[in-house]
């Protein structure tokens, strides 16, 4: 949960006032309490390493129950670690320490150190350092008793390392944005109250979408893919699709993960990445369905959409907050005085609302415009694999596939449908079934919140299955999802035309 997790550090990051520790003394129960608290976290994650490697060791045919419990203890510790560095941060006073001892004086005032809100979510970097570190030996004795290839787990650093990567280019990287503009805001103030400036940190996220792919490749360790048969074969579908970009990429990750992702708005920043895994284990007509539901990405412009969802969206809710604010400011009724003085009692936590609602809102609105371009993609992807007859039953090396993946058919349909098959198969996701109705219910939720950006897996394939025998509810489908896309557009801009009107564009452009 990547995003969670985003949106929680920002948070943490945020100039809030946090509270004091529980009781006296007041620095040293706030050390005191943070410390214990990392400790315990850290021991129950050695315990669950000490139970796989044990019980592994004692009785290997354990495997696959050993595997799931594993992933759900795992996944469940991720909610504990996080809820015990919010509690370090509001009940035991670690946020009031960190603000209290970071500080610099700077233009003759106290002011927090560059960078030093980082501190406040410290103890998260500590137990997310020292969980990888624990967890190695319970991933390389899983590693080994369910054979996956012939592949040695890697050693220590380089599991440590591809983590690292991997979180900071989907967590810290942002977080380290928000840093970044507050540590300005401290220290240039001048600055960053020029139009440049504002323009430029306007500037930043368009910039970074497009940009991203030429960042990702070092920060993965992106390797380009060597010549041979799948590249051949994906030169070759890529020019009947008549799909560019810069290069194929092979994202060496051990076996870990089996995946597939395009990055890139314009082709000469372009790149289909695939995990070491998905190239080795995957057929090729199967890996050629899931090259073309990435390249249905790129054809029906959803990283174009994104981006503009995105920048339209956070400029509607940022003017959404400053309306309710002037509008809060300026009344004058009885109740609304009243409200006045009750949020001024909250004044230094008025930062953290509005990251909520960001939250809650991409959670939600682009959760379900992310679902239903998923559902688009996985269509190409069925039609790259499709022939001209609605009705055949198999194809063989005379089908002829028409260009540009017009067209689609059951066995490409059938095709694809396997692919994300194998792929759940080889994740191990969504097996259980059966059980008391309420943990099916607890089930169902929790596998739709993992799944809010691409929708659990089991759907995506029942909807494809159902396809084969009424192919023309597809077309029906496309029009709806463009309706779909243009009454969301739409309502955006009409929502920040209002908006920026009510609050004048000129206070828009200030508060962004
Ligand atoms: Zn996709
Ligand atoms: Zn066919």
């Amino acid at each position: 949960m990547p995003i969670l997790l985003v949106f929680v550090l920002i948070a943490a990051c945020l100039p809030v006032e946090w509270p004091q520790p529980p009781f006296a003394p007041a620095r040293e129960a706030a050390f005191g309490l943070t410390v214990g608290a990392v400790a315990i976290v850290l021991a129950l994650a050695g315990a669950l390493r000490t139970w796989v490697v044990r019980t592994l060791r004692r009785d290997p045919s354990r495997r696959y129950e050993v595997a799931r419990s594993y992933n759900k203890w795992r996944r469940f510790l991720f909610f504990v670690n996080i809820g015990t560095v919010t509690t370090c941060v509001l009940a035991f006073g670690w946020g009031w320490l960190a603000q209290r001892e970071l500080l610099v004086f700077w233009n003759k005032s106290a002011q927090l150190a560059p960078f030093a809100e980082l501190a406040v979510p410290l103890p998260y970097f500590v137990i997310l350092i020292g969980c990888w570190l624990i967890y190695y030996d319970a991933e390389r004795a899983l590693h080994r008793v369910l054979h996956l290839g012939d592949r040695p787990f890697w050693p220590r650093s380089a599991y440590l390392l591809h983590n690292v990567r991997q979180f900071a280019l989907m967590v810290m990287l942002p977080v380290a944005l928000i840093v970044t503009q507050q540590t300005l805001n401290r220290y240039a103030p001048e600055t960053t109250r020029t139009v440049v400036y504002k323009v430029a940190s306007l500037a930043v996220v368009p910039c970074m979408i497009l940009f991203m792919p030429l960042l990702m490749k070092p920060l993965l360790g992106l390797k380009s893919m060597p010549p041979g048969p799948t590249r051949d074969r994906f030169e070759a579908l890529a020019k009947r699709l008549d799909f560019r970009c810069a290069d194929f990429l092979v994202w060496n990750t051990h076996g870990a993960s089996i995946n597939a992702f395009i990055t890139g708005l314009l082709p000469r920043v372009r790149y289909v990445v695939f995990t070491d895994r998905i190239l080795e284990d995957l057929p090729a007509d199967e890996l050629d369905a899931v090259f073309g539901h990435e390249v249905g990405h790129a054809k029906h412009g959803h990283i174009w959409l994104y981006a503009g969802f995105l920048t339209l969206s956070l400029s509607v809710l940022a003017a959404l907050v400053l309306f309710l604010t002037k509008y809060i400011d300026s009344a004058t009724s009885e109740d609304m005085l009243r409200l006045r003085m009750w949020l001024e009692g909250f004044k230094s936590w008025l930062a953290l609302p509005p990251v909520a609602l960001v939250t809650a809102y991409l959670f939600v609105v682009f959760g379900a415009l992310s679902r239903r371009c998923e559902r688009q993609a996985d269509l190409f992807g069925c039609k790259t694999m499709s022939c001209t007859d609605p009705v055949c039953t198999g194809h063989d090396e005379k089908t002829v596939y028409p260009p540009g993946g017009s067209c689609l058919c059951p066995t490409g349909i059938r095709t694809f449908a396997h692919a994300l098959d194998r792929v759940r198969e080889l994740n191990g996701m969504e097996h259980e079934s059966g059980g008391r109705a309420l943990r099916r219910v607890l089930r169902a939720v929790w596998g739709w919140l993992r799944a809010w950006q691409h929708g659990p897996m089991s759907q995506r394939i029942a909807y494809l299955l159902g396809l084969t025998d009424r192919l023309a509810d597809e077309p029906r489908f496309q029009r709806r999802l463009f309706a779909f896309k243009c009454v969301l557009m739409l309502s955006l801009l009409v929502a920040l035309v209002a908006l920026g009107e009510a609050v004048g564009w000129k206070d828009l452009f200030d508060a962004m």
